[in-house]
């Protein structure tokens, strides 16, 4: 198959990329609040949001985070807890964690001004090339083209490009070919038109192709071959873990902890966990010696949850919850866990699996 010189493309076919792409746009754009506004705090946030999440559940975390949080300076000066618990459900709590550092530093180093060149942008925390970009672009109308996975899709098959796009080469011939095309008077309703593009119509499954306004120069079309574009090098490996929880009661309380580990929800907080490498039995689990630590004074169990399976990107958490009561504490429970009275569990972070189990145990 013929494969595209990116660097022989002419500048006619770039306007007339150019030209389809902002028609299509302007005229089938969806209305999102992070569109009307040029405010670059409020791009970034939306920004951060919309990594890893769909738009429908982005747009009520944006509300409501913009809403607690109205400006770089109010965020800065929040405490974490209150960030991560606004973030509760979102997942992908490290993004939490950036933006509120980042909000100090600008609140510091920046006098509370958000930064205003791609350089000083690009070097705050959780902010890569895309983000970057995108913020330079929406809110400054400076040239610099974005490129996520919406972009890699339909440039992979627009131009039917075969270099994987995991790959160092692949990063660096995308990005070139997203900077050639790059309308540098328009780079704002340009890089929202290329990625609406991927967004709405270049899809992942089942692109309607009859609809899209370059239906006539797609080469990944004419070879019948939509499918087989984006070109990816490994399939990424799954991790299977098994995560059985402990919800004990003792008087009105439970006991919580705050996860320090680099590792899924960091700073959110769970019940007393033991977590093993493949599944076991419940009377294994209890018996476990480390199980044995938190309930060795004895306990009362009055029942166990279904298998519930968590996917996250890299690995699948296979997780149950025993709800247990104790009459008597431990020093190691009273060493290690926070004892919370039932009251005040809404004023901790925790991971929507946690909260899935919490909500459980108050319908018992
Ligand atoms: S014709 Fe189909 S595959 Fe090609 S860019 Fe349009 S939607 Fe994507």
């Amino acid at each position: 198959m013929e494969q595209v010189d990116l660097f022989l493309l002419n500048s006619d076919e770039i306007t007339r990329v150019q030209t389809r792409l902002h028609l299509w746009y302007k005229q089938n754009c969806r209305l999102l609040p992070w569109r009307e506004v040029s405010d670059p705090y409020l791009i970034w946030i939306s920004e951060v949001i919309l990594q890893q999440t769909r738009v429908d559940q982005a747009l009520d975390y944006y509300q409501k985070f913009v809403t607690q949080f109205p400006t770089v300076v109010h965020l800065a000066s929040a405490d974490e807890n209150s960030v991560l618990k606004c973030w509760q459900g979102l997942g992908y709590y490290s993004r939490a964690r950036n933006l509120h550092a980042s909000a100090k530093i600008i609140a510091t180093h920046f006098n509370g001004n958000f930064p205003k060149t791609y350089a000083e942008i690009r070097q705050l925390k959780g902010v890569g090339d895309y983000t970057a970009a995108a913020i330079c672009s929406f809110a400054y109308n400076l040239p610099y083209a974005v490129l996520d996975g919406n972009v890699y899709r339909f440039l992979s098959r627009y131009f039917a490009l075969e270099t994987p796009i995991d790959t160092t080469s692949g990063r660096y011939e995308f990005s070139h070919l997203a900077d050639l095309l790059l309308d540098k008077e328009n780079p704002a309703l340009h890089n929202q038109a290329m990625m609406e593009m991927g967004a709405v119509q270049c899809v992942v499954k089942n692109p309607k192709c009859e609809l899209c306004p370059l239906k006539d120069s797609c080469k990944a079309r004419k070879y019948e071959l939509v499918d087989f574009y984006p070109v990816k090098s490994k399939k990424i490996k799954t991790r299977n873990r098994y995560f059985y929880y402990f919800l004990i009661k003792y008087k009105e309380s439970i006991f919580l902890r705050q996860r320090s580990e680099a590792d899924v929800w960091r700073k959110l907080y769970e019940f007393p966990l033991f977590e093993a490498d493949f599944s076991i039995s419940s009377e294994e689990v209890v018996q476990h010696e480390s199980v044995q630590k938190f309930l060795k004074n004895g306990f009362l169990l009055k029942r166990i949850s279904n298998v519930k399976k968590h996917v996250l990107s890299h690995q699948h958490i296979y997780a149950q919850c025993f709800y247990v009561e104790i009459d008597e504490v431990n020093a190691y429970l009273l060493d290690n866990y926070e004892c919370v009275g039932f009251n005040d569990v809404e004023n901790y972070p925790i991971s929507r699996l946690v909260e899935i189990f919490m909500n459980e145990y108050l319908e018992m």
